[in-house]
């Protein structure tokens, strides 16, 4: 043999043991794709690194120096995305407003890492986070993404934005004599100018999207749990300027008044929607609005305003009007053909119990098939990265999860989710 050809052919023989690195091969009894409504038969998943590279119909023959993780016992689904979280925090009732006296910066990180690591191991391997104190959900996401810390991916919008005394300003309920000033850098504006500030803060704080607070909330400090919040003026300053920075907006909203101007400002997504009506859906249909609607968020407080000195005094008429309406607004909305994305406002219920959602919304009258979608492919739409999360496809990043049972004829086998893969690497087996 010509010495070119020995090289060509010793290396050709070379090529394979090089190029291909060990896939990981999952065996799944069946999958929910999220490509489409129903579940698949037996398939394979390969994983190479951090990404899908093939989907085959059956088992295939695991190779030499493979890795065969076998789930053909369980149904396999994309990892789940909850669009509204609050990971530094997690509601005990009311001394959990004493913790802005009496925790530190360092706390709040560290609960955070805690609830992040929670949330990961019930399946949801992507998170929005809605709202922390001190930035410290933006060094939680570096710190996952660097892989010192465990838990989803994060998009985070760092401190929420309020207006003064508005849902999200962190003085509310504060003695005058104790009570800091606050302004556009604390997520607190007043007018355009301050509004454009706090943006471009958030911006330079790291965040990856933008949070207000449209109308006022139920668990703040403060009488009025859906008067709107925000004047246009500063919700168009808001959203032209988040555009520049490539951030959409977020609304956290109740009363109708506020959607609507929101809505009519191009915010990107409508978080709890309570008294939401058909003309706020229409609207939000016109525009693409995304509906967050957080059911799992006001079942909770109306269960615990029934408690006697569970929620300040201010607090509880609110828990207890608002809170049980989310529910069938939910209903109504996904009966107009609104654009749903799944989340739960965790940190209000307990972090890792997400996937309680699901079967409110199916008792709301969604199908389970559109209820996963609706935390696979519309979250991943919402984010702008359904090139790369949101269905089990070759090219996709390898997030998956497995559950025993199937999730089409019983919603609730995802609150027990068994296995977890975010990004290639396995948390939970
Ligand atoms: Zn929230």
């Amino acid at each position: 043999m010509k010495t070119w050809l020995k090289t060509l052919a010793l290396t050709t023989a070379l090529l394979p043991v090089s190029l291909l690195q060990a896939a990981t091969i999952i065996h799944a009894g069946q999958a929910f794709t999220s490509t489409s409504e129903k579940l698949t038969g037996p398939i394979s998943i390969v994983v190479d690194g951090n990404t899908i590279t093939r989907v085959e119909k059956g088992h295939i023959t695991v190779g030499e120096g493979d890795t065969l993780v076998d789930l053909s016992d369980s149904v396999v689904l994309p990892g789940l995305m909850d669009m509204h979280v609050h990971l530094s925090f997690q509601q005990g009732g009311t001394s959990s407003y004493l913790k802005r006296f009496t925790q530190n910066e360092a706390d709040y990180a560290l609960m955070a890492s805690h609830y992040a690591e929670k949330t990961l191991m019930a399946g949801f391997t992507t998170v929005r986070n809605l709202g922390d104190s001190y930035n410290e959900t933006v060094a939680l996401r570096n710190a996952i993404n660097r892989g010192i810390a465990t838990g989803p991916r994060i998009y985070t919008a760092a401190k929420s934005i309020a207006t003064t005394g508005g849902h999200a300003d962190p003085t509310n309920g504060m003695a005058k004599r104790i009570s800091p000033h606050v302004g556009p850098e604390q997520g607190v504006i007043n007018g355009v100018d301050e509004a454009r500030q706090a943006i471009r803060q958030r911006y330079k704080d790291g965040a990856d999207t933008i949070k207000i607070t449209a109308t006022g909330g139920v668990l703040s400090v403060a009488k009025s749990g859906q008067n709107p919040q925000f004047m246009d003026d500063e919700l168009t300053a808001i959203v032209e300027t988040a555009r520049d920075y490539g951030m959409k907006v977020a609304v956290h909203a109740h009363g109708k008044e506020g959607m609507i101007r929101a809505i009519k400002a191009g915010v990107a997504s409508i978080e709890h929607g309570t008294y939401m009506d058909k003309e706020v859906m229409k609207l939000m249909k016109k525009h693409g609005t995304y509906y967050v609607p957080t059911i799992l968020a006001g079942n909770f407080v109306a269960e615990k305003a029934k408690i006697d000195g569970y929620f300040p005094d201010i607090v509880r008429p609110k828990a207890a009007a608002i809170g049980p309406l989310i529910q069938a607004t939910f209903g109504k909305a996904y009966k107009a053909g609104v654009n749903i994305a799944f989340g739960t406002d965790s940190g209000v219920s307990a972090h890792g119990d997400n996937a309680q959602e699901f079967a409110l919304m199916v008792e709301a009258g969604m199908p389970p098939a559109e209820a996963i979608l609706s935390a696979t492919v519309n979250t991943a739409k919402l984010l702008d990265v359904e090139e790369t999360l949101g269905t089990l496809e070759a090219g996709k990043l390898a997030d998956i999860i497995a559950v025993k049972g199937n999730p089409l004829t019983d919603i609730s086998v995802l609150e027990h989710v068994q296995f977890v893969m975010k990004d290639g690497k396995i948390y939970k087996q």
